[in-house]
C-alpha cells in the first residue's frame, strides 16, 4: 500500500519548526518606550487589510498540516481586534493544533479572559514591566496597572492553571525590582520571565541607556539557591529557574546569548500575511496570494519550505544587526 508522506517545516541546519506566531494586528494602545514610545502610527495600513479570518484559517491550517502543533496569536495588541474570540475558536478548531496561546499587554483580560478560555485559548503571556503602578505608567505610557493585575487574577480564576508573565528587562527601569518580583511569584503559579531588551530598527538611544544582560539576574538568583530546570524537547529560548521556597519561576531569555538559535522551533507570520523566518530578518516574504482559496494549500505549503531553505543559522544581533524590524509590534514579537 502506497504510503502518504506528512509534509515538515525543517531547515538546512536540522531544525524543526513545531510552532507558530501568528500576529493578527499591528495596531497597539500602549506606548511602551521599547516598542511604540510615540503610539501607534497607522503607516497608511488600513484594518481591513490584516489577514481576514478565512486566511488566518488558511495559515493556521497548512502549518498544521506540516505538524505545527502550537500557535500563538500576538500583535501589536491582538485583543484589540472584534473578532479576537473568533481567532482563538479557529485556531483551536484546527486539526493538529493542541496549544493555542496568545501575548497580550493585559488591559482587556479582566473583562474577556473567561470567553477566551472558553473557544480554546489554552496559554496566556501577559506583560507586566513593573510592580509599582507609576513605573508602569511610565514604561507603557498607560494608566493600567490595577486592570492587568485584575486580569492576571481573573485569567486563573477561571482556570489558567499558570499565567507567563513578559518583562523586559532595562537597567534603572526596573532591574532593581527583582526582589519585588520574586515576592510576587512566591504563592502565585507565575512563570515570570524577563527578556532582554532588543534593539530595532526604530529605537534611538534606549538600548545603549538600559540594555542589561540577563546574567545579573541569572547570578542573583543562582547565588539564592534558583536551579535550572531541565529543557524538554520542543521548549522555548526561556531558561526556566525553580525554587523550592516558591510557587512561581523564573525565565531568562536571553537573545544576545551565544548558541540562542540553536534550539529555534518557531516561525512567524505578520498581520499583512509576510512569512518572517526569523524576528530579525528582513522584510518578510510575502505569502497573501496562496491565502484565497484552500485549494493553494500544496503550493502554499511548498512556497514555505523552499523558504525555509534560505533561514539563516542565527540572527547575529550580537553583531548590532538588528535587521528590518522597525520595532516588534511590526511583526508580532
Ligand atoms: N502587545 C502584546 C504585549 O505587549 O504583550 C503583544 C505584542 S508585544 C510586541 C510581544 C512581546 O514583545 C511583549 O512581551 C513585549 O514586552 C516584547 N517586546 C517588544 N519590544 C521588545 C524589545 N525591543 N525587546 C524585548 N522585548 C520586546
Ligand atoms: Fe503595544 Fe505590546 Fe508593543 Fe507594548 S510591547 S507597545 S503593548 S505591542
Amino acid at each position: 500500500m502506497k504510503q502518504t508522506v506528512e509534509p515538515v517545516l525543517q531547515d538546512k541546519f536540522e531544525r524543526r519548526f513545531l510552532y507558530l506566531r501568528l500576529s493578527i494586528t499591528d495596531v497597539c494602545n500602549f506606548k511602551c518606550n521599547y516598542c511604540l514610545p510615540d503610539g501607534y502610527r497607522p503607516n497608511g495600513t488600513k484594518n481591513s487589510s490584516f489577514l481576514q479570518l478565512d486566511e488566518i484559517q488558511r495559515v493556521v491550517s497548512a502549518f498544521a498540516h506540516c505538524g505545527t502543533n502550537k500557535v500563538r496569536i500576538t500583535g501589536g495588541e491582538p485583543s484589540l481586534r472584534k473578532d479576537f474570540t473568533e481567532i482563538i475558536a479557529s485556531v483551536a478548531q484546527t486539526q493538529g493544533i493542541e496549544k493555542v496561546a496568545t501575548t497580550t499587554n493585559g488591559y482587556r483580560m479582566a473583562e474577556h479572559v473567561a470567553q477566551w478560555r472558553d473557544a480554546g485559548l489554552t496559554h496566556i503571556n501577559v506583560s507586566v514591566d513593573s510592580l509599582d503602578a507609576n513605573q508602569f505608567n511610565a514604561i507603557t505610557g498607560q494608566d493600567r496597572f490595577k486592570q492587568v493585575m485584575s486580569g492576571i487574577d481573573r485569567a486563573f480564576e477561571v482556570g489558567f492553571k499558570q499565567v507567563k508573565v513578559n518583562t523586559v528587562l532595562m537597567k534603572d527601569l526596573n532591574d532593581y525590582s527583582l526582589p519585588q518580583f520574586l515576592d510576587w511569584i512566591k504563592h502565585r503559579p507565575i512563570q515570570l520571565r524577563f527578556i532582554e531588551l532588543m534593539q530595532t530598527g526604530e529605537m534611538d538611544d534606549l538600548f545603549a541607556r538600559h540594555h542589561v544582560s540577563g546574567v545579573s539576574i541569572r547570578n542573583r538568583l543562582i547565588a539564592q539557591g534558583w536551579l535550572l530546570k531541565s529543557r524538554q524537547a520542543n521548549d522555548g529560548p526561556a531558561q526556566v529557574y525553580y525554587h523550592p521556597d516558591y510557587l512561581g519561576e523564573i525565565g531568562l531569555i536571553m537573545p544576545y546569548e551565544k548558541g540562542f538559535c540553536t534550539s529555534c522551533n518557531r516561525l512567524r507570520v505578520s498581520a499583512m500575511g509576510k512569512l518572517h523566518l526569523c524576528l530579525f530578518g528582513e522584510g518578510g516574504l510575502d505569502l497573501r496570494h496562496l491565502l484565497t482559496n484552500d485549494d493553494d494549500q500544496p503550493a502554499l505549503i511548498e512556497f514555505i519550505q523552499q523558504q525555509l531553505e534560505t533561514k539563516k543559522v542565527s540572527h547575529f544581533l550580537d553583531q548590532g544587526n538588528s535587521g528590518a524590524t522597525p520595532h516588534l509590534a511590526s511583526i508580532g514579537g
